[in-house]
């Protein structure tokens, strides 16, 4: 395992690089219809608040998905980069972009209710509804998913 307390990634074509700055390894697969929509299928990402550095801002495009978060792409090959909260600009970063997932280890799933029933993660998780989701970041300065 290398030094979990500072992870490089890329999206596919090299475009956009990333560091996440501090230790961040848990992984949260968000069930969701929005993440759904977005990348195919579940959503596997990394809360990693403001510790991110971001090369080749110039690609990166991000969509307002919803009154307070956007969810950010590479313009040049569409690899999904982070979920971002824009008040608090805390950002989810995508699992998969991180050159070395060894030291990963899935923790949660969120919106568990909307999960549709051809799959199912085998994984032993925390779990939570969409309603408890939103309960939990109702009138936290955080702001709320998805
Ligand atoms: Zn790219
Ligand atoms: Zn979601």
């Amino acid at each position: 395992m290398s030094d979990v307390s500072k992870a490089s990634g890329r999206c596919l074509c090299g475009a956009v690089t990333l560091t996440v700055t501090g230790n961040h390894n848990t992984v949260g697969v968000c069930h969701c219809a929005m993440c759904r929509r977005w990348g195919g299928g579940p959503n596997m990402a990394i809360e990693v608040g403001k510790d991110i550095e971001i090369a080749g801002r110039d690609h990166v495009v991000a969509y307002r998905s919803s009154d307070w978060a956007e969810r950010a792409f590479c313009g040049k090959c569409g690899s999904h980069l982070y979920y971002r909260i824009v008040e608090s600009d805390d950002h989810v970063v995508l699992a998969g972009l991180l050159d070395d997932q060894t030291g990963l280890t899935l923790a949660s799933q969120i919106f568990i209710d909307e999960k549709p029933g051809f799959y199912d993660f085998a994984n032993e998780t925390k779990t939570m509804t969409g309603a408890e989701v939103f309960a939990m970041y109702v009138g936290s300065e955080g702001g709320q998913e998805p």
